[in-house]
């Protein structure tokens, strides 16, 4: 392999460990919950959940999985933690 080839991939892999260094802007996905299926949105720092807590809480289970998975790439979210445990009891 080239050698400003192995530069790159090491390069690659030292930024793939550097989670902060990438931030999504927006995106769109589907989240298969135990009960249903929702789409989870982030737009204009905005986001949105089509799942019946979210539309009453402002935030939802979906959204603090969201955040654990991809940790510092993506804006803070809404206030979850104290409504969080409610939705665990009546989810
Ligand atoms: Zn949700």
């Amino acid at each position: 392999m080239h050698s400003s080839l192995i530069g790159q991939v090491e390069k690659a892999n030292r930024y793939a460990r550097e989670l902060d260094r990438v931030s999504f802007d927006e995106f769109s996905l589907t989240f298969r919950g135990d009960n249903d299926t929702h789409t989870v949105t982030l737009h204009a720092g905005q986001w949105r959940c089509t799942c019946h807590y979210f539309g009453s809480w402002g935030s939802c289970v979906h959204l603090l999985a969201i955040h654990k998975i991809l940790g510092p790439m993506v804006p803070e979210e809404p206030p979850i933690e104290s409504s969080y445990e409610l939705q665990a009891v009546t989810a």
